[in-house]
């Protein structure tokens, strides 16, 4: 997703791999607490425990491949988020990071809203008893059946993403004689990711209308006009795994010149602004994320600031964090199977697993950790690429790491922080059966989403 994650050509390091990765500082058994979920550790006998449970347990009563997610860890984050923002703003966990019935659940009883982007999320959301009124709707291209669900069970907020959209949503508001509460959502010419951020004048994306051109304000008067919509905000998202705060700043004091401008127009101030997720997590021993804390209060500090200025009430905050949620309470373990030493370049590890449970190292070339977690070693450091099981030479899980050059076939091995956009992107290439999520919470471990078995797939194939 970021720009230079595409480079032209091979890297250096792709060409002279040893030249580039020199063996790692830290110690191979030593587990940065940074990457894994909270109540991760290694037992006496060098096990990886998770929520008190070894992973060979796991690995016994669940299988690999497979997801392990930290419960507590998850509550633990979403009241940080929640304390953080405290009750004059809003926390929305973006459920397609990861949804399950479980999941929302937790939510519920945390104290979060939730987005939705899809009709089958915001059933999993309904039917997990989500208050509709707390389910906020995305999508730049929402189906009429999805609107007309959303409108009738009565969610919190729809946000509208394109003109044709007000009008679709106020006709089938109106026809069900209800004001929808709304909040457009406004391009603000910031592309932010990782650790930098683009400001650009123009937008080519397809979320959005631009606040470029007077298009945002000229959605927010259609919008204004219409009896069956009530506009409470403006929304503004920026990226993705997003360290700088920059971009943010950038975002929020073209939101609020928005009000600004809204307000002298039509006289009205809106009461809600909405900033987005993207909000960064560690994948690696290099990413530094902030803590929630930190991010609201810089994120009201601006807001502040900027509507001071402006002369205008600060807004009520929303933010919708998915990953910074979800992401670091998850680790993937997989079974080693075949190790491939290629002289002089890497040693080729594949798994049980690969692009079918995280296509994202695939996808936008994501940087993750690996360790070995079934037994402590001495060994030395080998370099290795772990690969899947999958026809596609593209199917690698972690491109550049570290393991200790006695790993054996049979060896467990854990990629950390894969709660976020992993199991939700998983797929059924080569026929793969998706691995279940296991919650882990004292010492008890229990599955809330199953692994698919080959009877599902035969199930979907009618012949
Ligand atoms: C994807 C998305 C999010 C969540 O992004 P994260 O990187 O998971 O925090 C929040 N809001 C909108 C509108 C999104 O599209």
């Amino acid at each position: 997703m970021s720009r230079s994650a595409h480079p032209a050509g091979p890297r250096h390091a792709d060409v002279f791999p040893e030249a580039h990765y020199s063996a790692p500082a830290a110690d191979l058994n030593v587990l940065d607490e940074k990457v894994w979920a909270r109540t991760v550790t290694r037992d006496t006998d060098g096990a990886l425990t998770v929520g008190g449970i070894t992973v060979a347990r796991l690995a016994e009563e669940f299988g690999t491949p497979a997801y392990f997610l930290d419960e507590s860890d998850f509550r633990a984050r979403c009241r940080a988020w929640a304390d953080a923002f405290g009750p004059d703003a809003d926390v929305f966990y973006a459920g397609k990071a990861f949804l399950s019935r479980a999941v929302v659940r937790w939510l519920k009883e945390e104290g979060l809203n939730l987005d939705v982007c899809s009709g089958g999320e915001l059933t999993t959301a309904l039917d997990a008893g989500m208050p509709a009124e707390r389910i906020a709707f995305h999508g730049n291209n929402k189906t009429v059946a999805e609107i007309e669900r959303a409108v009738e069970t009565g969610v919190g907020r729809i946000v509208l993403d394109s003109f044709q959209e007000i009008v679709r949503v106020a006709h089938i508001a109106q026809r069900h004689g209800v004001r929808q509460r709304v909040q457009i959502r406004v391009t603000v010419g910031v592309e932010a990711h990782t650790h930098e951020f683009i400001a650009t004048a123009h937008e080519d994306q397809k979320f959005g209308i631009a606040l470029a051109d007077g298009q945002a304000a000229e959605a927010v008067r259609r919008a204004l006009a219409l009896d069956g919509l009530e506009l409470i905000g403006v929304h503004s998202h920026i990226g993705s795994q997003i360290f700088d705060m920059a971009g943010f700043e950038v975002s929020a004091r073209r939101v609020v010149q928005l009000l600004a401008e809204i307000r002298d127009e039509h006289g009205i101030e809106l009461p809600e602004i909405d900033l987005g997720g993207g909000l960064g997590i560690a994948y690696t021993s290099e990413d530094d994320p902030r803590e929630p804390h930190e991010i609201a209060k810089a994120l009201s500090d601006i807001v502040t600031r900027e509507c001071e200025s402006a002369n205008l009430r600060t807004p009520r905050i929303s933010v919708e964090p998915g990953r910074a949620i979800v992401g670091p309470t998850a680790f993937t373990l997989y079974e080693v199977g075949t190790i491939k030493p290629l002289e002089g370049l890497r040693t080729y590890v594949s798994v049980d697993g690969g692009m079918s449970d995280n296509i994202r190292t695939a996808l936008y070339d994501a940087e993750y950790s690996v360790a070995l977690v079934s037994r402590t070693s001495d060994a030395e450091p080998m370099l290795v690429r772990v690969v899947g099981k999958h026809c596609e030479s593209g199917d690698i899980v972690v491109k550049d790491a570290f393991l200790p050059a006695d790993l054996a076939p049979g060896d467990l091995i854990a990629v950390p922080a894969t709660g976020a956009y992993c199991r939700s992107m998983a797929s059924n290439y080569n026929h793969a059966l998706r691995p279940p999520v296991v919650a882990v919470r004292d010492g008890e471990a229990r599955v809330i989403v199953r692994r698919e078995t080959e009877e599902d797939l035969l199930r979907l194939d009618v012949g």
